[in-house]
């Protein structure tokens, strides 16, 4: 087996907002937090943000892929699109397990929760809504470097770097992230990725002159299911 260790970092340039499961007093919608307390950006949304510029890049280079989020609109195992062998779908485990994204160590005390107050707009009537103030906790995180990790294990190193690929494409691209974009918070202003396979540095010229270059040439890549070796515990890729 031959394992892969995917890692992205990133530098919000605005304050950021994924909602938590948990509730606020005086804050309508509390950041999502890990045990400790401290802010995270939740491993399903860097996976499904992941996943999302993932599709978007490759059905630009006219390459089908399924409709996800909706299950039945999704690819039918063995038969699976590129991106469905990378992140998987409810049918088919991923061969990646994705962590939450959190401030680099040496970072940590430069992120700082502060509640935003927000009016809801009627998009119909391009008007506020009356009455309908709600205050978001957001993380003024700007300049702070995060990261997030995904590791997979993989049963031939083709596979891996395949999955390398895709994954660096969408995370050079990868514009935002979080909740209430329109809103400009959730921006990224810097994003970079580390890749490892069996403990070798893969550069991204590799990842180019292997993977992009040919996908962008047209080389279409629905395959067989692999055999799921190492199923994720995450939750199938939300939008
Ligand atoms: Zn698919």
């Amino acid at each position: 087996m031959h394992e892969l260790r995917f890692r992205w970092r990133f530098v919000f340039s605005s304050a950021f907002h994924s909602t938590g499961n948990l509730t606020g007093i005086g804050v309508d919608k509390v950041l999502a937090r890990d045990v400790r307390g401290n802010p995270i950006v939740p491993a399903t949304t860097v996976k499904g943000v992941l996943r999302h510029w993932a599709e978007v890049v490759l059905r630009g280079w006219g390459e089908p892929v399924c409709a996800a989020p909706d299950p039945s609109d999704m690819c039918l195992p063995p038969s699976l699109c590129r991106v469905c062998q990378v992140f998987g779908n409810p049918r088919h485990p991923s061969p990646l397990r994705f962590t939450d994204g959190r401030p680099r160590p040496e970072e940590r005390g430069g992120a700082i929760p502060h509640p935003r107050s927000h009016v809801a707009l009627s998009r119909r009537r391009r008007s506020a809504l009356e009455g309908r103030l709600f205050t978001v906790e957001t993380l003024w995180a700007a300049g702070v470097e995060w990261e997030a990790e995904a590791v997979g294990r993989f049963p031939d190193p083709d596979r891996a770097i395949q999955a390398a690929a895709l994954l660096a494409l969408a995370a050079l691209l990868t514009p935002a992230l979080g909740s209430s974009r329109t809103r400009g918070l959730g921006w990224l202003m810097n994003r970079a990725v580390e890749i490892r396979l069996d403990d070798q540095v893969l550069s991204l010229k590799e990842l180019e002159e292997a993977h992009w270059k040919r996908w962008q040439g047209g080389a279409h890549g629905r395959v067989a299911a692999p055999e799921a070796q190492e199923p994720a515990a995450d939750r199938p890729p939300e939008g």
